[in-house]
């Protein structure tokens, strides 16, 4: 495997030839930051997670069960990340035999099911979606469980500098509306997706793929409104192929966005409907550019109105489409993967391997979204080379949140240390939710033994985890390092 740019080198390269924020990336060394003995603390709690989405959620829902004193803080107004203001509404759970991610996975969906919001419950089908749910329902369901659990939740506050103190993260500063504050933590999570919190603080990290380092494309997910899905159902094939073939043409012309041809003609055929989101408005771009990222943003949301407008001219049952919402975040895929204790390559995938320091089961594919913004993707479900056998799953390792400088910060999001074939599969909600129920047990149980998280006996957190409910088999013995 080549690790080539895990110094953050290659990555700084690449950030600033596309014009990115070169304070970001002089990562590799420690920093020391801030003394926030300037500033008035806000919070003092047990574990601070930075970030709400599924990752953040989780996290901290389960430090909280387990007695640990949590505050979440999160920069939208609500929790959810992409799963909530990406519209990005599916859960992987199953091997394509068995359910092999339960936990509070499990837990959520059956709680989305409860309140009625769950759109497909596959969990009885042999793919790896199981379910498909409203966003709007994780947001409240997720808001719900985090209160219960006693969790303090801040929306509206983005997470500044983190606090630096030898190998220590001691928390973060965050303008808040009465000014600069600090919100300490004893143990600090960053799942914002990003690695914010890992890169401020001096941690190294890897960006996009080795040949050219370019990450995964972005896609503004939509749901439309005023379709006669019936209708669309019926359109007869010839017809619907002149359609895919005038939408290739006017691609060609520079006169319709780029789309994912298989993808775009299931939707066309009603597959989803109203107010189901649509996932095919592909950019490509540097996610870790504000500027950037509003022009992509921005752009994305004209080139739904491209999509529609020849649609109601050219696809019956579409007449009276009419946008619905466009999501509130561009939907990102990645960007930093933070170097961590172990790193999950496309081997240790492909091939389901077992994991000592195993947290639970992962079981997507290798599915790359072409960083050159095309909308194509590896995504198949006959490919061999990408997918896992049916029926496999691979191990999902505590080691590739925790770090080994800073002992009491952990990233269990889409910024965790792996490969950027292994995110592929890695990155889906499901996958981040059980590492960070790992994660966020662990960060308690430290707590508890006055220990740090490396230093936790792995054993037990298994035993705790199972006992929560977790899915995990067949780990092996050898000692974790
Ligand atoms: C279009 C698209 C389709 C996808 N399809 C699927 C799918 O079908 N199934 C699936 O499971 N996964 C899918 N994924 C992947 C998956 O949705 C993401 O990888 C996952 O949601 C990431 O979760 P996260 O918690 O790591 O990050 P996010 O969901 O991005 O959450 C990070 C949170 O941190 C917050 N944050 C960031 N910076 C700060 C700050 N400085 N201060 C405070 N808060 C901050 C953000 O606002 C956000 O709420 C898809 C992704 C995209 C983009």
């Amino acid at each position: 495997m080549n690790r080539r740019n895990f110094l953050g080198k290659s990555a700084l390269t690449n950030l600033l030839a596309v014009g990115s924020v070169s304070s970001l990336f002089a990562s590799g060394k420690p920093k020391e930051k801030n003394n926030y003995k300037n500033y008035r603390v806000a919070i003092e709690v047990d574990v601070l997670v930075c970030g709400g989405g599924c990752s953040g959620v989780v996290t901290a829902i389960s430090a909280a069960r387990h007695g640990a004193k949590v505050a979440l803080i999160e920069r939208l107004p609500s929790i959810g990340g992409m799963a909530t203001n990406g519209l990005v509404n599916a859960w992987h759970t199953s091997d394509r035999e068995k359910l092999v991610i339960l936990g509070l996975v499990e837990e959520s969906g059956q709680r989305l099911l409860k309140g009625n919001w769950v759109i497909k419950d596959l969990r009885n089908n042999h793919s790896h979606e199981t379910y498909w749910f409203e966003p709007e329902g994780a947001r409240i369901v997720w808001q719900q469980m985090l209160r219960e659990a006693g969790v303090r939740t801040f929306c509206y506050l983005a997470v500044g500098e983190p606090i630096v103190e030898g190998n220590q993260v001691k928390g973060i500063l965050a303008d808040t509306k009465t000014g600069r504050k600090a919100f300490l933590g004893k143990i600090v999570i960053d799942c914002t997706g990003d690695g914010d919190i890992a890169a401020n603080a001096g941690l190294p990290f890897s960006y996009g793929r080795e040949s050219d380092e370019l990450v995964q494309g972005m896609t503004m997910c939509f749901t439309l409104r005023g379709l006669d899905v019936p209708m669309m159902k019926t359109i007869p094939n010839d017809q619907l192929d002149q359609i895919m073939n005038k939408m290739e043409q006017l691609r060609k012309e520079g006169k319709m966005p780029p789309f994912n041809a298989g993808n775009t003609r299931a939707l066309l055929r009603g597959a989803w409907g109203n107010f189901f989101p649509w996932n095919m408005c592909p950019v490509a771009g540097n996610p870790l550019d504000e500027e950037e990222l509003t022009r992509l943003t921005e752009i994305s949301r004209e080139q739904i109105l491209q999509y529609i407008d020849f649609w109601k001219k050219d696809v019956p049952g579409m007449e009276t489409a009419k946008l619905d919402q466009t999501a509130c975040s561009l939907g990102i895929r990645e960007s930093r993967r933070v170097k961590g204790l172990n790193t999950l390559d496309k081997d240790m995938v492909l091939e389901a391997v077992k994991q000592p320091d195993a947290v639970g089961h992962g079981v997507w594919m290798l599915d790359i979204h072409d960083p050159k913004g095309s909308g194509y993707t590896t995504f198949t479900d006959q490919n061999t080379r990408t997918m896992l056998k049916a029926g496999t799953s691979y191990h999902i390792p505590l080691g590739i949140a925790l770090n080994d400088r800073f002992h009491n910060l952990a990233v269990p999001c889409r910024a965790a240390s792996t490969t950027h074939q292994a995110l592929a599969s890695f990155r889906v909600q499901s996958h981040l939710m059980v590492l960070s129920q790992g994660v966020g047990t662990c960060a308690a149980m430290a707590l508890d033994a006055n220990t740090t998280m490396d230093k936790v006996d792995i054993k037990e957190l298994q035993k705790v985890l199972k006992a929560d409910g977790v899915y995990l088999e067949d780990v092996p013995q050898k000692k974790f390092q």
